[in-house]
């Protein structure tokens, strides 16, 4: 039955006011403010009150568990649907990242499948930290085109020591199977890099830019928050064209060791004159996290994916008015930076993802993906 969302306070994601939505076949039918159902089984909700954002796109995920650094005791676990979905994070994109050894990309696809089939629209990436990528088919352009969840390929890891040091003609390579792919299966073709601490920050990236016809967007830096020099070499990259990506999970402690917060970093580059449109949030969900008391390492917790929702609360309340370059940035930005044409917007014939929140709280109470809800009122609905 289609259903008809009146009263709520609308993000798409810029500022519309208050708008009537109508959700049918799975995508947005239509969005004014008034909309004559006369005549019509229509299942109607009253969100009074309530604040009406895209379903969250979350660039970096490990739904199979990250990190793996450390030992074998510090492994994180799988990701399943419900988390994702409490979160309001309905396209997660999934990534294998350190471990290529002892987790594979089959297992990532699974993993990826089984949120698909709980009603997520799940993405995913091939390769690994490593270059050369570990892949499923042979060939990451073989991924691209021939397995509808991926994307692209990512994380691929520079200037980290957990790097395998690729050169310059490596990355090109990278980048130029990555965009064949995607041609060819029309998709983006992203190449999702993982930036590390290591002084050479984005230089690697720019060496394999130069001198050739790749667009400046061709790579997609993550975790250009971590420190004070990256965030600033960051800037100038994203200012040069591309698009980069903010880690929302952290802790207390990378903070103090010089890690930008996600939300500060988002409007000093916004102040620093780089385009809204080119930040991005990711939560790095299933990311190790190490957990430290009295300066010593007590445990290893994992990233979670409401780490982006709960920047978009703060967005959300307490604000004169509702920061949409916050909403833009976990919604329509990485929509785009991945090529999800149908995502990440609330407009006619984009896929009916949506969130509700309380205006007043923040608190999440509704999610729905292609039109299906996957929490309502805030009880979960999962298939
Ligand atoms: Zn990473």
């Amino acid at each position: 039955m289609p259903i008809l969302i009146k009263n709520a306070e609308v993000y798409a994601p810029g500022a519309l006011g208050q708008q009537q939505l109508l959700i049918a076949g799975g995508t947005v039918a239509a969005v004014a403010p008034e909309i004559d159902i006369r005549g019509n089984a229509v299942e109607v909700l009253d969100a009074s009150g309530r604040i009406l954002v895209p379903g969250l796109v979350d660039a970096l995920t490990h739904p199979s568990g990250g990190g793996g650094e450390g030992g074998f005791g510090n492994r994180t676990g799988e990701i399943d649907a419900a988390e994702f979905a409490l979160a309001g994070v309905t396209s997660p994109v999934g990534a294998l990242g350190t471990d290529a050894l002892c987790r594979s990309l089959s297992v990532l696809f699974g993993c990826v499948m089984g949120l698909r089939h709980k009603g997520l629209a799940a993405q995913m990436y091939t390769g690994s930290y490593q270059v050369p990528p570990v892949t499923l088919t042979g060939s990451i352009d073989s991924d691209i085109v021939l397995l509808d969840p991926v994307l692209g390929v990512g994380e691929v890891a520079i200037s980290d020591h957990r790097s395998s040091q690729p050169t310059t003609e490596e990355l090109r390579r990278l980048a130029s199977q990555a965009r064949s792919g995607g041609i060819i299966a029309g998709k983006r073709g992203v190449v999702f890099v993982h930036v590390g601490d290591g002084e050479t920050g984005l230089d690697p990236l720019r060496a394999a830019l130069h001198g050739n016809e790749l667009p400046a967007d061709t790579f997609y830096p993550t975790h250009a928050n971590r420190n004070a020099t990256l965030f600033e070499d960051a800037l100038a990259f994203a200012k040069a064209g591309a698009t980069i990506d903010f880690t929302t999970s952290t802790t207390p402690e990378f903070i103090a060791a010089g890690e930008v917060p996600a939300v500060d970093a988002h409007r000093a580059a916004i102040e620093s004159g780089v385009p809204q449109e080119r930040l991005t949030f990711s939560s790095d969900a299933g990311g190790s996290l190490p957990l430290y008391e009295h300066g010593e390492l007590k445990a290893m917790d994992a990233a979670k994916p409401n780490s982006l929702t709960q920047v978009l609360q703060q967005a959300l309340v307490g604000e004169s008015q509702v920061n949409a370059a916050v909403v833009a940035a976990m919604t329509l930005n990485p929509a785009n930076a991945l090529g999800l044409s149908s995502k990440g917007r609330i407009e006619p014939g984009a896929d009916a993802d949506l969130l509700l929140l309380d205006a007043q709280s923040g608190q999440l109470s509704h999610v729905m993906c292609g039109g299906r809800w996957l929490v309502h009122e805030n009880q979960l609905r999962l298939q």
